[in-house]
């Protein structure tokens, strides 16, 4: 059972906490960052470092996404960071749709709270939750992050008019280095973005 698990009771917890990989991991991972930032980067779901620590991020591909945020001048404590699940799967299968249907709810809440104005989703399951507007049923039909990284696109998510830029996972970039190129590409990208949603404010 995870640890910090009386510390949240609210309904979207709730549904949080009767999936099975709620019942066998360390920690939820909620989220970390700065909860003013306009910017909201989601990954896929926590891996073992990031269930020990409860933290998302923290290990090899929180590394690396730091360190190619660090590249354009931002950094993971310039952004609010959180992923599709709450919990880590078991030896980071991918994630499930009973799961995605019964963690999102609480991203949902988090982007409500947030209001960013640039979302960038990391790898595939970010992206497709987003481009089906949170109904996971229209997530398989979807195109993948290959054909649409680095591609912004302006949208209405549960109400709130975002940039959604689509992004390789940083994981991703570790085992195929020849997407570094384009991710560096894709953060001219992100950088332009994020200028342009500041002076439209
Ligand atoms: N990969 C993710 O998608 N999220 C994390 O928190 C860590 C690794």
């Amino acid at each position: 059972m995870a640890i910090n698990e009386s510390m949240f009771i609210f309904p979207e917890a709730e549904l949080v906490k009767q999936t099975e990989i709620c019942k066998i991991c360390k920690n939820i991972v909620v989220g970390k960052g700065d909860l003013n930032s306009k910017i909201l980067f989601v990954g896929e779901a926590p891996g073992a470092n990031e269930d020990l620590q409860g933290l998302p991020f923290v290990g090899a591909a929180g590394k690396n996404l730091d360190k190619l945020l660090n590249n354009v001048g931002l950094s993971l404590n310039d952004v609010y960071i959180a992923n599709i699940l709450k919990c880590r799967p078991p030896e980071n299968r991918n994630p499930l749709p009973g799961e995605i249907r019964a963690h999102t709810p609480w991203l949902v809440k988090q982007i409500k709270d947030i209001k960013p104005r640039v979302v960038c989703s990391l790898g595939n399951y970010a992206t497709k939750f987003f481009l089906a507007d949170g109904v996971v049923e229209n997530m398989d039909g979807q195109p993948g992050i290959t054909s649409l990284h680095g591609k912004a696109r302006e949208m209405i998510f549960c109400g709130i008019k975002i940039y959604l830029i689509p992004l390789f996972h940083p994981a991703a970039i570790i085992y195929n280095q020849k997407l570094k190129p384009l991710w560096e590409a894709d953060m001219e990208v992100v950088k332009e973005i994020i200028k342009k949603a500041t002076e439209e404010n």
